[in-house]
């Protein structure tokens, strides 16, 4: 990686319906000599693991809001980063409800973490000390030339949730974070590289006795972003590219909402992720599985 390249991986593309293809929410920034870990879904040590990263190696972890795709696997991420040798405590910056979750799974392990740290007489127990921060709007300090910035979005009635901007170099990257098409994003994502938004794809999900009711797809499409408000938020933007993530349902076919997206009206370079694509700016290189592609 060039010194001025913004690295940004897709770890697990999915959200909470369990997929084989797609890990729970979690994205990879590498820039400036950092490592900042987005959400830690269901998977995230896998998808480190397969993207040749260890959780052991995170500066920051910052979580964007409380819902359990989010963050559910953060003890594990905790403890297998310790056996990978972790030697330092973590940051871990997230809204106060999910700061709540996580202390609470660590409370709930701490006799487990107590019989542990004795019997297993590892060198160092630093790395499962945890030091939770707020996160709030503006900068989040402490990351040297990459800048990354929270922004509050609309994903109520979960409130907070934020969205993030990266920037680096020259690029910038703007994350939706879960959220209803609201100003702050539309205001965040002018002019950047690279728009990373969630999709909720109304067309794919329809209505499943006794799992789903037409109140629920509503209800959750409300506080997501559907294929056209997406396409729609990426032509006024002006972003150079759009990738799509968490995508829900899992299974989705790819060609069919890459074809919404492009009915919608935006003709731009269009990614549908997959777990473990990378993507690094400046260059507009995407690398998965193998293969390198110019976009
Ligand atoms: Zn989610
Ligand atoms: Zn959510």
């Amino acid at each position: 990686m060039t010194a001025d390249a913004l690295a940004f991986t897709c770890l697990g593309t999915g959200a909470p319906p369990i997929s084989l293809r797609r890990a729970g929410p979690a994205h990879l920034v590498e820039a400036a000599g950092r490592t900042v870990l987005i959400d830690c879904g269901s998977g995230v040590g896998q998808r480190l693991l397969a993207a040749g990263r260890r959780g052991a190696d995170v500066d920051l972890l910052v979580v964007t809001h409380e819902h359990s795709d989010h963050l559910v696997d953060f003890y594990q991420l905790v403890i297998s980063s310790w056996h990978q040798g972790r030697a330092r405590p973590w940051r871990v910056l997230a809204p106060a409800p999910a700061l709540a979750n996580m202390a609470t799974q660590m409370d709930a392990f701490a006799r487990e973490r107590a019989l542990r740290i004795a019997f297993e007489k590892r060198p160092d127990a630093t790395g499962l000390d945890i030091v939770f921060e707020e996160l709030r709007e503006g900068r989040i300090d402490g990351l040297g030339d990459l800048a990354l910035d929270a922004f509050l979005v609309d994903h109520k009635p979960v409130e907070p949730a934020f969205g993030l901007s990266l920037s680096h170099a020259g690029s910038r990257i703007v994350f939706s974070g879960d959220t209803r098409l609201t100003p702050s994003l539309e205001a965040a994502a002018q002019g950047c590289d690279l728009l990373v938004c969630e999709v909720f794809i109304d067309a794919q999900m329809p209505v499943v006795a006794g799992v789903r009711s037409a109140e629920t797809v509503a209800s959750v499409a409300s506080y997501h972003m559907t294929p056209p408000v997406v396409a729609g938020l990426a032509v006024r933007s002006g972003a150079r590219a759009l990738a799509l993530t968490h995508l829900v349902p899992p299974a989705a076919d790819t060609a069919a909402l890459a074809r919404e997206i492009r009915a919608a009206g935006y003709a731009g370079p269009l990614i549908v992720a997959e777990d473990l694509m990378r993507i690094s700016l400046p260059e507009r290189l995407l690398g998965w599985s193998g293969a390198t592609i110019g976009f």
